[in-house]
């Protein structure tokens, strides 16, 4: 169990998403404060208490013992696109001033068309020298995805993320398109993320500070694994977010655009100074949550939380 000695506030908070996302209409969390500064402790309601003391422990390494020294000031992102219409996705991409977008496919509901339409869009709202990276979020079939990956490779992919769920099915659609693959739940949902193996399985490693237990053990898994590495958020606010600047501020090799910038996809957020990018980059800094306020939890949402924190932080 992290060592959690010196946190002297716990605060709940609660904003609406702008889009339903990850099926989720209002994202909210625990911040907690220590001699470090804020961190943040907010695990999707469908993990469980063993799954979310990884949380925990990155909320008590930020709030208590703080962030590695960052190797650069800056770190570009990509725009998050969500399972919108193609108009709307190339809105969100014309107005990110970002790059590089990552697109949400194969969400229930909607059709491989309707995937090809928002990459279309996006690839035209970025032009061609801009970068797209799809995230099916395990959703596929082998044969799906090489079906999928090779349709939506018209426009030019980056990478797509964790197309499959299980590494042999990785592997064995990484034989069969040209397209790199990015592991992430296969990475940080694994019983141990330092010994999972993926050599055969992916290209690129995909790293969330919570899920795998903060700052320090995410660099760890990327030493591990020796790929590439993009940080992406869990969809915390900018004082989670910071966390992931930091873990992408101190990895030795940052290839490619990390997907940090989700703060855009709330109406609000715990600070007067979010994290959303400019120019397509986000600067390396600590926010401190002086706007609790416009984030106000629900005394339901607030004691929810406030049990599910009991129960992670129980012997
Ligand atoms: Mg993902």
């Amino acid at each position: 169990m992290a060592d959690a000695a010196g946190i002297d506030a716990v605060r709940v908070w609660s904003v609406p998403m702008r889009t339903r996302f990850r099926g989720l209409d209002v994202r909210d969390g625990v911040l907690v404060r220590g001699p470090a500064g804020w961190g943040e402790f907010s695990p999707f309601w469908d993990y469980d208490v063993a799954e979310s003391r990884r949380w925990w422990a990155a909320a008590v390494e930020s709030a208590v013992a703080g962030w590695p020294p960052p190797l650069r000031a800056t770190v570009p992102v990509n725009v998050t696109v969500p399972a919108v219409g193609a108009d709307r996705a190339h809105a969100l991409v014309a107005a990110s001033g970002c790059r590089t977008a990552k697109v949400k496919v194969a969400e229930p509901g909607q059709t491989p068309a309707d995937d090809l339409a928002r990459v279309e869009a996006v690839r035209d709202a970025l032009g061609p020298d801009g970068a797209i990276r799809v995230d099916a979020n395990a959703a596929w079939d082998v044969d799906t995805a090489v079906a999928r990956v090779r349709e939506l490779d018209r426009v030019g992919l980056e990478y797509v993320e964790q197309p499959c769920a299980g590494l042999d099915e990785l592997a064995a659609l990484r034989r069969r398109v040209d397209v790199r693959i990015a592991a992430d739940e296969a990475v940080r949902r694994s019983a141990d993320p330092l010994r999972v193996d993926l050599r055969e399985a992916c290209d690129v490693v995909v790293l969330k500070v919570q899920p795998l237990g903060g700052v320090r053990a995410a660099l760890r898994v990327a030493e591990a694994h020796g790929l590439p590495c993009v940080v992406s958020s869990a969809l915390e606010s900018s004082v989670g977010i910071a966390a992931g600047l930091a873990l992408a501020a101190a990895l030795p090799e940052l290839p490619f655009a990390c997907g940090l910038a989700t703060v855009a996809l709330f109406r609000g957020d715990v600070t007067s100074t979010p994290l959303l990018p400019v120019d397509g980059a986000l600067p390396v800094l600590r926010v401190a949550p002086d706007r609790l306020g416009d984030a106000a939890a629900d005394p339901a949402t607030e004691a929810r939380w406030r049990a599910r924190l009991a129960a992670v932080t129980a012997a």
